[in-house]
């Protein structure tokens, strides 16, 4: 007997870097309000989709070991919803590449569940509206609607409610991944005793640092990146200074911890300097693993090369 082989559905999901995040007082639901500008950076996962006899997910790359293949994994989560709202059973095989750190602050999971989203609309011919997939998306969690726009947005709420923000030219990034991950909840506890204890550091509202995007002034940007979360990131890993005055040292125009770190990003004026930044880096032993990349790029979208049509 013949079996059909299918040829996977592939989608490349980038990481995002937040290079503003301000961060709310905790609220009574136990939220923080946030306003954030994030820019989609090309550092990626990739997502393959094939039918399958049951719903199973594999991880691949350096860091699969940290990644669960289970329920948790949000591809998984992501197959559930799509097969329930269309009425199928779930029956995939998702293989994930990664390339993002886990547990990094670079929405690697998220990436991932945005993803998820893209390749099954393909293989299961769903022809979902850009605003239903905006709706599963943000069900799945915060940063995936971000992850499936991409390109360079402000996002208000919890980070799910997104406006695009004109961003000229193409920046360049070097990331120093940490040794070890830092949980996101974990960081936002921290910053709540640290504001309980002092006052630690707030950043502006983000005007001047979207002006700077408009104008695609690498220079005038840098001094404008600000995280609040940077100095709950610091207090649980001490070792992160380090890092940060490493990359400026080595050339970068700055350097923050992104979004809930340990990974920090640093901007540099053009892709040289971030290469020569990068080795320099990499050399001082101050990361785990260095990479250059650069933003905006695209959110969530099929791999033309790799795809089935
Ligand atoms: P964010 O920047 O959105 O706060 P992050 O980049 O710091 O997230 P992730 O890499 O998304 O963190 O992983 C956080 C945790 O989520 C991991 O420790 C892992 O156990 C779990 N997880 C679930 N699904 C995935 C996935 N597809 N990829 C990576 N981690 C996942």
């Amino acid at each position: 007997m013949l079996s059909v082989v299918h040829r996977p559905v592939v989608v490349r999901a980038p990481s995002k870097v937040n290079l503003h995040l301000s961060v709310g007082d905790l609220r009574d639901d136990g939220y923080h309000e946030l306003t954030t500008v994030f820019q989609a950076l090309s550092l990626a996962d990739t997502v393959a989709v094939v039918p399958a006899a049951e719903l199973r997910v594999e991880v691949r790359g350096e860091d699969a070991a940290q990644v669960p293949s289970d329920h948790t994994n949000l591809v998984w989560q992501a197959a559930e919803m799509l097969a329930e709202a269309s009425g199928r059973p779930p029956h995939v095989a998702i293989t994930i590449d990664k390339g993002i750190p886990v547990a990094g602050g670079m929405a690697g999971g998220s990436a991932d569940a945005a993803a998820t989203l893209v390749a099954l609309d393909e293989l299961w011919s769903l022809g979902l509206t850009r605003l239903e997939l905006d709706r599963y998306a943000a069900r799945l969690g915060s940063d995936v609607p971000f992850c499936l726009h991409g390109g360079t947005a402000l996002g208000t709420g919890r980070g799910e409610k997104l406006l695009p923000v004109l961003a000229r030219n193409t920046f360049h990034w070097v990331l120093a991944l940490a040794k070890d991950g830092l949980s996101t909840p974990a960081v936002f506890r921290e910053l709540d005793r640290l504001r309980a204890a002092g006052d630690p550091p707030r950043v502006d509202d983000p005007q001047a640092l979207m002006q700077a995007l408009a104008v695609g002034d690498a220079a005038a940007l840098a001094p404008l990146l600000g995280n609040d979360l940077q100095a709950a990131a610091l207090s649980l890993q001490p070792g992160l200074r380090r890092t940060l005055r490493a990359g400026v040292a080595a050339g970068a125009l700055a350097g923050i911890v992104s979004g809930s770190g340990p990974t920090c990003a640093f901007l540099c004026a053009d892709r040289d300097t971030a290469v020569e930044v990068s080795a320099e880096l990499a050399g001082a032993g101050v990361a785990r693993t260095v990479r250059v990349a650069d933003g905006p790029v695209h959110g969530a979208r099929l791999d033309d090369d790799e795809s089935q049509h």
